[in-house]
């Protein structure tokens, strides 16, 4: 068993307790992981908040800060082959994603170390003559920070990196499932040469660590990522600190494609929209809304496609899809394949737990045409595509539009002038037109609806990581005039 600890106040400690991690291809535990529970978060947060106000990071200019995260992206850039083999080990997510996403996380964390000392305050053109008004930009405060178990790197960095450009100081929570390469990850920031207390790595269980961390007094700003029910509960929490929140959750994406569509490469977006990473992500193009006329051509070429993948260990280069992250996560999808056969939905391909060890699942099309079906409501969260078609513009976007959730679309289609319209009628915080799945720290990120709201990425995520304070200073050396009268 491979054993980490966790990171509070510049040390690595075993935790209050321990639990063992499962590798998701063999169902066999590999990893022996430390717990936090409320002493050990209130230790990550005090030192969090020292650090915030006492420590030499309150007293570096923003250039210094920017200096440390260059040194940390760069320290992220040389590991991230080891990074990617743990996220592979203890998630189940393809060595091929992990590998690239692990590079790209770096960039994440450059393009903030040049954000660091462009945060400006300002002055204000105030309406007294004998006034000097100014905006300052401090750090929002410390910060909790919770992540799900996909993508742990990258989820982490678009919170992260922001926030060590604002100067904020954070305790970040990394799931109980799949901890084992955030864990890793603070090796680095050690290594990079923050101060203690800047950066704290901890992980346990959401109803114990996640709850105390998120109520914790001392917390200004909760930035989760995750499912709406425990997004429910972080808010709930948040009235006890009254920290503000910025909330990541999940999705139910349309995937509209149009008869003029280059369809081969609609196909190919659909496949990455639904099927990489295991439909474990939280964009998954998971409702693929497709014109009547050629819905039969479209379905026989997805077809085609999702049964050519190659489903195989994570670790190995060659495989396209693999596992599942947990055991629970293939009940969830088995499950809810189930209800919606049962409601009508038509399996064309998939839809059948493979025996063997690890938790497979394998790309799955479900035809739910005419049907009310489970799928096209609920998150699988897994490689499950639900169809419905359509036959004019107004009716496509109507079906788009019809969830709770509004995270990101695509739409395919030769036709600008439609593509202009529905990129305006589509309610979701990110459109792809003739692309799907494409990320930059430079373009904010987020969701409308039940996919949260606040945005990652972009100058504004740093922005949202800082509070303004106001500064009066009187220019003149006349004696006050009447105190009664507020001026
Ligand atoms: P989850 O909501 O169960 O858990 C997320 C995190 O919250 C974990 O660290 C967990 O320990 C913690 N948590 C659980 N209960 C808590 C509580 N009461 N208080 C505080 N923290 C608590 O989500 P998951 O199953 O790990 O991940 C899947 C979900 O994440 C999906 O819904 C997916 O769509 C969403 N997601 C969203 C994005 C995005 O950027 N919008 C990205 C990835 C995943």
């Amino acid at each position: 068993m491979q054993r980490f600890q966790y990171y509070i106040d510049g040390q690595f400690l075993d935790g209050e307790a321990r639990f063992p991690s499962v590798d998701p291809a063999s169902g066999k535990e590999w990893a022996d992981l430390p717990e936090a529970r409320e002493g050990d978060v209130d230790r990550a947060v005090n030192a969090a908040e020292q650090a915030l106000y006492n420590g030499a990071w309150s007293k570096m200019t923003a250039t210094q800060r920017g200096k440390l995260i260059y040194r940390l992206a760069d320290l992220v850039a040389a590991n991230a082959q080891k990074l990617a083999v743990l996220e592979t080990r203890d998630t189940g997510k393809i060595i091929r994603e992990t590998s690239a996403q692990i590079a790209y996380v770096a960039d994440y964390y450059r393009y903030y170390a040049g954000i660091a000392d462009k945060i400006e305050g300002s002055y204000l053109p105030i309406d007294k003559p004998d006034m000097d008004v100014w905006l300052r930009r401090e750090p929002i405060g410390v910060v909790a920070m919770v992540v799900p178990w996909n993508s742990q790197l990258f989820l982490s960095a678009v919170k992260i990196g922001p926030a060590l450009a604002a100067g904020c100081t954070m305790v970040v929570k990394a799931s109980e499932d799949g901890p084992a390469p955030l864990l890793e990850f603070a090796r680095l920031v050690h290594e990079a040469g923050f101060p203690a207390g800047v950066v704290n790595i901890i992980t346990g269980f959401g109803a114990s660590c996640g709850a105390a961390l998120s109520r914790h007094p001392k917390i200004a700003h909760v930035a989760f990522t995750g499912g709406p029910e425990t997004a429910r509960h972080i808010v709930r929490n948040s009235a006890e600190n009254l920290a503000s929140t910025s909330l990541e959750l999940g999705g139910k994406s349309p995937f509209i494609v149009f008869a003029d569509a280059d369809l081969e490469s609609a196909a190919n977006a659909q496949v990455a929209g639904i099927f990489a990473a295991t439909g474990q992500s939280c964009v998954a193009g998971s409702r693929l809304i497709v014109e009547r006329r050629v819905k039969e051509e479209f379905l026989t070429l997805l077809k085609g496609k999702a049964e050519a993948i190659l489903i195989g260990a994570p670790l190995d280069m060659a495989t396209e899809v693999g596992p599942l992250a947990t055991r629970r996560q293939q009940e969830h999808i088995a499950a809810l394949v189930d209800k919606s056969v049962q409601s009508g939905a038509r399996l064309v391909t998939g839809g059948h737990r493979p025996g063997g060890e690890g938790y497979y699942f394998p790309p799955t099309i479900l035809d739910c045409d005419g049907v009310n079906s489970p799928s096209l409501v609920n998150e699988f969260f897994g490689p499950v595509l639900s169809v419905v078609s359509f036959e004019t513009e107004a009716e496509a976007l109507a079906l788009a539009n019809d969830t709770h959730y509004g995270l990101a679309a695509g739409v395919f289609t030769q036709n600008l002038t439609r593509a202009h319209r529905l990129m305006k009628g589509i309610r979701a915080g990110v459109v792809w037109v003739n692309t799907y799945r494409a990320v930059s720290p430079i373009a904010p990120f987020g969701g409308f609806g039940l996919s949260g709201h606040g945005r990652e990425g972009g100058m504004a995520a740093a922005l949202d990581y800082t509070r303004t304070k106001t500064i009066w200073l009187r220019t003149s050396d006349d004696p006050i005039p009447d105190p009664f009268v507020m001026r």
